[in-house]
């Protein structure tokens, strides 16, 4: 009999020790904590050999965030953070079938998610059967047996949803998207529905593309970088590398973010020390210490002021956009009392900054969640283009859009088809290449599909990788929701919660890493990912597998649509034989695909088309690029209430939790922490440790989760901020951003409670 499993992560009884906040980034300590990972978990010989092979021309595409790489390589190519990722696939620790005799599904949901990940690699295909509480060994042929079998006992394809974490590779996300399309479903709901998908859609309605426009060679060509809603320090660690190399030409770099990230104010390279060049290097010319959701009005007033100063580049707004005037019209409409209040900034630093605006002659601007995950996250993004557009700042040297991807294939498998909302053109050509009809009604994104989940609608839950119950907002809503479907299944590397939380009966579909060999009967084969830049770039693994009894991606895939339609649409087997079989199918019904296989194999790989980067043109509906007019979204709250944002420590990678030392921040041992401005705990009279219950407020709704320690720390006066994916049970399902439907993990409304047990011992 299965016994109720725990949806939440459970109470974090770690110590909690508090350091001193670092002022600056990667140096030594990065090195160390990388080698600390490395030799750890995979011993010497093969860290040192996966950090020689890590994201060079011959070796295997990092799998932690998609920072692209420079076209000459040095030695190590890599950060800390992609160190950890690295070592965290390569772990000697292994999850067998004993393992899972041994710890029934209740007791793995009640460890942490830390806990978890330590575990190791899951080497056995296994089964939870209905209402048992462990799970089983399973045979490869009977797993795919299973699941083809109630696939084609739904009612309808669209009875099904097939979810994808950003890992894919562009191969297996092709194979993918073709089977649940020859399936007849578009329900292909994927980790960017939470991350960038308010990227998408904003710069896609304005600029006629829905990727970053820049290169890595623009940052050397940069005289502006606006850094918003972002953490590099943590989450693309090497992006500090080219903001350095960047500031070293003479670039200004201005730094937007509720909190003094260390990795924005001063930077040290690892590598340096090898040349005995000990000089570490200021990053952050300006911090802004916007409010949580103050970014609109922030960007509003930088208008007002780059409209005053000048820098405004007349030609190519005449000649390239439209909308101009009524966007000048409403920004200099927006009182100033208003934006300084909505930001939280003073109307001098806005001023400063705005006249840095107009001084550019070339301009970057990237971003993150901090400007995604907001119910305003498409029309904060669109005020960005606003901005850069009044200057030219686009298909120029040094100058465009950089949405920094956190996950390394993200952009690659919506490229490739990963899509539950595809256009029509995207479809046909679809088609034409792969030769059979596509499901032309739109599917679910991650919202919807829960919601589809909630309602009883889906009876098979496929995923490709991730760790969807922790990764998803309202954690209690969607583990209701995954509970009631009849089969979920899980392609993993790694134990995570997504293994507890499942449906009625569960698989776990154990598949090889990125670093590690994919040999079919044709050979060695290699895989293809884009990077956030849009260059399309081959990855070899070069390890033994972790277990024998791991399969690729694509082989699984093709496995799974042999069994549920046999080969009436493609030859699925053959395609996986050799991956050019399944490139040449990408070469037909992809744009910009074209030559893939021979392409693919340049060192570099190939830059996918780009018209605002290529050639300044903008695939929109006039052909011009579009000025929008926002209106600023109401950012008041009750007195009694705060806003709460959602982050990652540094020794976290999305929901895996690699080790509990936020070591930037001074944050260890306990990660179930409320980061809270000092005058706001006085005004409570709270002190450092005070333990709180924090409840979230949404139309009427609540949402509680208990035992936080609260923190002093640099964030403005009513804000917070805490780690997912411990707080995502607070934010709520229904709480999305306008067009994108992204979840608002950065805007949470709360109250904070003062819990039975009111003080943490030093
Ligand atoms: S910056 Fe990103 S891609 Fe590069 S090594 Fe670090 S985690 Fe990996």
């Amino acid at each position: 009999m299965r016994e109720k499993v725990t949806a939440l992560t459970p109470p974090d009884n770690n110590k909690l020790k508090l350091s001193k906040i670092k002022t600056t980034a990667a140096g030594i300590p990065a090195a160390l904590s990388s080698m600390k990972h490395g030799i750890t978990r995979m011993g010497v010989a093969k860290t040192v050999k996966s950090l020689m092979m890590v994201n060079q021309q011959k070796g295997f595409d990092c799998p932690g965030c998609a920072w692209p790489d420079p076209s000459h390589r040095t030695t190590f190519e890599f950060c800390e953070n992609g160190a950890k990722a690295i070592a965290d696939e390569g772990t000697k620790a292994r999850v067998t079938p004993d393992f899972f005799k041994k710890y029934s599904v209740q007791h793995l949901s009640n460890q942490s998610d830390y806990w978890l990940n330590k575990q190791g690699r899951i080497t056995n295909p296994m089964y939870l059967a209905k209402d048992s509480s462990h799970y089983t060994e399973i045979s490869w042929d009977d797993a795919f047996e299973k699941i083809s079998t109630q696939l084609n006992s739904l009612q309808s394809a669209d009875n099904a949803a097939f979810y994808t974490s950003g890992r894919t590779s562009n191969e297996a996300a092709f194979l993918y998207q073709a089977f649940v399309r020859a399936f007849g479903t578009n329900n292909l709901p994927d980790c960017s529905n939470m991350c960038h998908e308010s990227s998408g859609k904003g710069l896609g309605a304005t600029i006629g593309i829905g990727k970053g426009t820049v290169t890595l060679e623009d940052f050397n060509k940069a005289e502006l970088i606006l850094v918003i809603g972002q953490n590099p320090g943590t989450n693309h660690p090497r992006m500090l590398t080219a903001l350095r190399d960047a500031k070293n030409k003479g670039a200004k770099i201005i730094h937007v973010n509720p909190l003094p990230e260390s990795g924005l104010n001063r930077f040290k390279h690892p590598q340096d020390y090898m040349t005995a060049n000990l000089k570490s290097t200021t990053l952050a010319d300006i911090h802004l210490q916007v409010k949580i959701g103050g970014d609109a009005a922030l960007v509003k007033g930088l208008i007002k002021i780059h409209h005053q100063k000048g820098g405004i580049d007349e030609s190519f707004i005449d000649s390239k956009t439209d909308g101009y005037e009524s966007m000048i019209e409403s920004a200099l409409e927006t009182p100033w009392d208003v934006i300084c209040m909505d930001s939280g900034l003073s109307r001098q630093q806005i001023e400063h900054a705005g006249e840095m605006c107009a001084n550019s002659n070339a301009t970057i601007a990237c971003w993150a969640m901090g400007l995604t995950q907001h119910r305003n996250g498409v029309t904060v993004i669109q005020e960005v283009v606003n901005l850069l557009l009044m200057g030219g700042h686009v298909g120029r040297e040094g100058t465009g859009f950089c949405p920094v991807r956190g996950h390394s294939n993200v952009q690659g498998d919506r490229t490739v088809g990963i899509w539950e909302a595809p256009s029509e053109s995207f479809l046909e050509r679809l088609e034409q290449g792969l030769g059979f009809q596509m499901p032309q009604h739109h599917g679910y994104d991650v919202v919807h599909a829960i919601k589809a989940m909630r309602k009883g609608d889906i009876g098979v839950f496929f995923c490709l990788g991730g760790n969807f119950i922790s990764a998803s907002p309202d954690t209690e809503a969607t583990a209701e929701g995954m509970q009631k479907v009849d089969l979920t299944i899980q392609v993993s590397t790694k134990l995570n919660r997504a293994h507890c939380i499942t449906g009625k009966e569960a698989l776990i579909l154990p598949c090889l890493g990125r670093t590690e060999l994919d040999i079919t009967k044709d050979g060695e084969q290699f895989v293809s990912v884009e990077n956030s830049m849009g260059i399309v770039h081959s990855s070899r693994g070069g390890f033994r597998p972790a277990s024998t009894h791991l399969r690729s991606e694509p082989w699984i895939v093709a496995q799974l649509a042999n069994a549920t339609l046999g080969d009436k649409h493609l030859d699925w087997l053959e395609l996986t034989d050799n991956y050019d079989n399944i490139r040449n199918l990408m070469e037909k019904s992809l744009h910009g695909f074209e030559d893939y296989n021979l392409r693919i194999r340049n060192p570099n790989g190939f830059s996918l088309p780009n018209p605002p980067r290529d050639d300044q043109s903008f695939a929109t509906d006039n052909g011009k690029a579009h000025f929008t007019t926002n209106p600023l979204p109401n950012v008041s709250i009750d007195d009694d209430k705060y806003v709460m944002m959602t982050i990652r420590s540094h020794d976290q990678y999305n929901t895996t939790i690699y080790d509990l030392h936020d070591r930037y921040r001074g944050i260890h041992g306990n990660r179930r922490v409320v980061m809270m401005n000092a005058n706001d705990m006085m005004e409570r009279g709270w002190k450092t440790r005070t333990i709180v219950d924090i409840i979230s407020h949404f139309n009427g709704q609540t949402r509680k989760a208990d035992q936080w320690i609260v923190i002093p720390y640099d964030i403005p006066s009513g804000n917070i901020a805490t780690y997912f994916p411990e707080a995502n049970c607070l934010v709520p399902l229904e709480s999305t951003a306008d067009i994108s439907n992204t979840p608002t993990s950065k805007w949470v409304v709360v109250s904070l409670h003062e819990s039975n047990s009111s003080q943490e011992e030093e």
